[in-house]
């Protein structure tokens, strides 16, 4: 990808660094984890160092360290103080302070060891270091979007896509592992979705190139809404994903639904998809009206349950803000309820729509109830609901997701020479 914008900025390498709940990758960044690897080998080692070299390091009766001669090996002194040094300057919320010679260092180290959870040592000082770069990367994104007024310009697109991101439904396919064959993304599709995920421009879909300047440039813009106002096709990817044009959007929404019924189906329940007459007593007039999933009698619901699906794109009027990145899911979710909780509810049903977005942000609502039917399989089959098997099965549902978006875009780019992308 040798021409993406990121690369230029040298913000991609970073960004992929930074946890899954974070926008990131959950990558390891190399220069981190040498920089605290000496240090931490040392620290780890002290005990049996000072059995060898008991004029070097004294470690107490508590085990604890007591003293270390820093003129004794000047060398690993030197390394060790620098590298403070250079971590303060990197992390200042760290826990080396200013001024600190070996013994303080090592004491930092080891004061950090007694009192730290599942992770290692190294784990904590580099979770500070990624801390630092997150808060670091944000600032960035967010000074070039806000130097833009125009709510298409890459890096607006950039800044909202990133925040749209920060949560942990919308990386979870990236931890999802080993899947069933019928899920395994192709090489195309997983490089698709991970320039979408970084905002990096996608190889695969076209570009305007002016050197080349044969083609007009209308037709790197798409009319699908109506064509009063273009809408430009970025690089990334992000407009293939919602485009009308050639019932796409229709499509996503579709699989969607049958996905959605499926997940409810291999919780053993029973789901259908378009129900007819459902409201007929209450509304005679409401025939056009099909709900997308019914699912009857779910666990602990003393009514069945009507799903509505919705697909949000990042773009709209709603869109994500820094103080609400899920404006756009609420928005959504609220007009479902206010144009058809009323009838469902006369109807005896209960009402819970289903929105997703583009970034694979799942509505609350939605993710409360699944979860919970999970929890109720669980504990019907198997009588015991572990906590870590309903994050799988909610991990397993969100790679089907990043799939489905993925595959829609490859769909879309297939039909590029059907359909054609200007405004006329
Ligand atoms: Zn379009």
């Amino acid at each position: 990808m040798a021409y993406c914008l990121l690369c230029m900025s040298g913000m991609w390498h970073e960004k992929a660094t930074l946890p899954i709940e974070k926008g990131g990758m959950a990558l390891n960044n190399a220069v981190y984890v040498s920089l605290t690897a000496f240090a931490c080998s040392i620290a780890a080692s002290m005990k049996e160092l000072a059995k060898v070299f008991p004029d070097w390091i004294k470690i107490g009766s508590d085990g604890k360290l007591v003293n270390v001669v820093c003129h004794k090996s000047p060398d690993v002194t030197d390394q060790i103080v620098d590298f403070a040094n250079e971590y303060r300057l990197l992390a200042p919320q760290g826990p080396f302070k200013e001024g600190d010679d070996l013994l303080a260092v090592m004491k930092s180290i080891e004061a950090i060891g007694t009192r730290r959870g599942a992770t290692t040592v190294q784990g904590v000082l580099y979770s500070y270091l990624i801390e630092e770069e997150a808060n670091r990367l944000l600032e960035t994104v967010k000074r070039k979007a806000n130097e833009t007024r125009d709510h298409t310009s890459y890096a607006k697109v950039k800044w909202r896509n990133w925040f749209s991101l920060m949560n942990l439904d919308s990386g979870a396919w990236l931890t999802a592992g080993l899947s069933s064959k019928l899920f395994v993304m192709s090489n195309d599709e997983f490089i698709s979705a991970v320039c979408r995920r970084n905002t990096v421009q996608d190889p695969r879909v076209p570009k305007y190139t002016s050197a080349l300047s044969r083609e007009s440039y209308d037709l790197f813009q798409c009319g699908c809404d109506g064509g009063a106002q273009p809408k430009a096709i970025d690089p990334f990817g992000y407009h293939l994903v919602g485009c009308k044009i050639g019932a796409n959007a229709i499509r996503l929404h579709d699989q969607v639904v049958v996905l959605v019924a499926k997940l409810f189906r291999s919780l053993r329940l029973e789901a259908i998809v378009e129900p007819i007459r459902l409201f007929a007593e209450v509304s005679p007039n409401s025939e056009n009206q099909r709900p997308d999933i019914l699912i009857r009698n779910p666990r602990g619901f003393g009514r069945s349950i009507i799903l509505d699906v919705a697909i949000t794109g990042i773009d709209g009027q709603s869109r994500p803000t820094e103080e609400f990145p899920d404006r756009h899911l609420q928005v959504r979710y609220d007009q479902k309820i206010a144009k058809y909780g009323h009838l469902a509810d006369r109807s005896g049903f209960q009402l819970i729509p289903a929105v997703f977005s583009h970034t694979g942000q799942i509505h609350t609502a939605f993710k409360d109830f699944i979860r919970e039917q999970i929890r109720q399989k669980i504990v019907a089959f198997e009588s015991q609901a572990k906590s870590s098997k309903i994050k799988s099965v909610l991990k397993y549902s969100s790679l089907v997701w990043g799939q489905f978006v993925t595959q829609t875009v490859i769909f879309h780019l297939f039909g590029i020479s059907k359909y054609s992308y200007h405004t006329s």
